[in-house]
């Protein structure tokens, strides 16, 4: 079976919204949209207060080349452009818009629909930069810059990320069961960009029914060759360099970028996002999150306008079953807290676990006994344990000699360690202090 070195066996916590299908939730009276749904530049808005906006229609421009477009999820008033808190935590400007419940649609976007083989490579990519697609499974790189390789790239493998390694988390999973068609036409397209006759699409081997129900797919196109890649059920096989190695088998080198080794990586979501750009003219509104956690009375997967605030999602789903002492926007591995549910569902809110006290108990650190354990788990093949300690010192020099800046921050060497060590957190502090100190250092 296919996977890479290292990795935990969390439990996955899924059968809660596994089988339960896509419901589509109506968009609430006021809806939030940060300008910064996505790594890089904030966008900037380009609609002002007592603006009428339609379904689609952009409201917040690109800030550069590393960016997304915005638009709003519904049609209506802009009623207000002010800081509201994102789920980050950081209080930023928000286009606030009163919805007149009627969804009137702006026009699709411009060069979409007909005939996606007769577009040039240019041509799709900007449809998609249009759309304001970013990376969908929770890492937001805008979908446009990771397809703008460097003229001198030989890519000859599109790889789909159906991994969804994340536990709690099933809304890649109901995706791939309930929006075949637009993943199947998702990766067509992107190897139409590419020029290549053959596709992958990992999926771990905890979802048969989905594994079975995309073979099923794969086989009805008759002049292409989409590869379903069964993968072995481990954390973090959704990540980029851990995907691409099972896939492929090829090495990242540190520092890399897939396509330096011959890779796109996108997301389900995305896949099926650019699908929708390109054959439909649709920019994206919505998104698949999955509601869960024990504190959730009715846990499942809701299809949501972006911009609805995670109370509002909460609340029609059916509230909380107990208190919650914390609340997640993804999984319990990489997602992060959130200050409150105020905040709204953004590009790469897969999902919501709100968590109760049981789930959530703070266990206190103790000092590192040397047992190895967390670095026969990390999935980079590097050392947590002299990183944490490292890290705890300001030792930049050795931070740097054992390549912190290759950790992809996925809370392995946490989950195993019998200290509690607080590792991952270390090693984010230490990665700001030196990303401060090489800005400095250029200034
Ligand atoms: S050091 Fe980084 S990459 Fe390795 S297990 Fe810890 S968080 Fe994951
Ligand atoms: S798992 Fe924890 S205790 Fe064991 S070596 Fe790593 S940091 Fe130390």
């Amino acid at each position: 079976m296919n996977t890479f070195h290292g990795g935990i066996h969390p439990d996955g916590h899924k059968t809660a919204t596994a089988s339960k299908p896509i419901c589509d939730l109506k968009p609430p009276t006021e809806l939030v949209f940060p300008v910064s749904q996505h790594i890089g530049a904030p966008a900037k808005p380009c609609v002002k207060v007592g603006d009428r906006v339609l379904m689609g229609q952009k409201i917040a421009e690109a800030g550069g080349f590393v960016s997304a477009n915005i638009h709003s999820s519904v049609s209506g008033t802009v009623k207000a452009i002010e800081n509201r808190l994102h789920p980050n935590g950081v209080s930023m400007e928000c286009i606030i818009i009163e919805n007149d419940g009627l969804d009137e649609k702006a026009p699709p976007l411009e060069n979409s629909g007909g005939d996606y083989t007769k577009k040039t490579p240019a041509e799709i990519i900007d449809i998609v930069r249009e759309a304001g697609i970013v990376g969908m499974g929770g890492a937001t790189f805008p979908t446009h810059v990771k397809l703008s390789v460097p003229k001198e790239a030989k890519i000859d493998h599109i790889i789909i990320n159906g991994a969804e390694c994340e536990p709690y988390l099933t809304s890649d999973h109901r995706a791939m069961l309930e929006t075949t068609d637009d993943i199947i036409g998702g990766i067509l397209i992107l190897m139409h960009i590419f020029g290549l006759n053959d596709g992958y699409i990992g999926i771990e081997d905890n979802k048969p029914d989905a594994i079975a129900h995309m073979s099923e797919a794969a086989k009805k196109v008759s002049d292409k060759n989409i590869h379903i890649v069964p993968l072995k059920t481990k954390y973090p096989q959704g990540a980029e360099k851990q995907l691409i190695f099972a896939v492929t088998g090829r090495k990242m080198a540190p520092g890399t970028l897939p396509w330096q080794s011959g890779c796109i990586v996108n997301n389900i979501d995305t896949c099926a996002s650019i699908f929708r750009a390109v054959a439909n003219g649709e920019p994206v509104i919505r998104r698949i999150v999955t509601l869960s956690g024990d504190a959730i009375a009715s846990p499942s997967n809701l299809r949501v306008r972006l911009g609805s605030s995670f109370s509002y999602l909460i609340e029609e789903s059916g509230g909380f079953s107990q208190d919650t002492a914390k609340i997640l926007m993804g999984g319990p591995m990489m997602g992060m807290a959130v200050p409150n549910t105020s905040v709204p569902v953004i590009k790469g809110t897969s999902g919501i676990v709100a968590l109760g006290a049981e789930s959530s108990k703070f266990e206190q650190e103790s000092a590192c006994i040397r047992c190895a354990k967390c670095v026969y788990a990390c999935p980079m093949n590097l050392q947590p344990n002299l990183l944490d300690m490292a890290a705890r010192r300001d030792d930049m020099c050795t931070l740097e000699k054992l390549y912190i800046n290759d950790c992809i921050e996925c809370g392995s060497c946490a989950f195993v360690c019998p200290s509690k060590r607080r590792q991952v957190q270390q090693i984010k502090t230490a990665k700001a202090k030196l990303r401060d100190l090489a800005k400095a250092a250029k200034a």
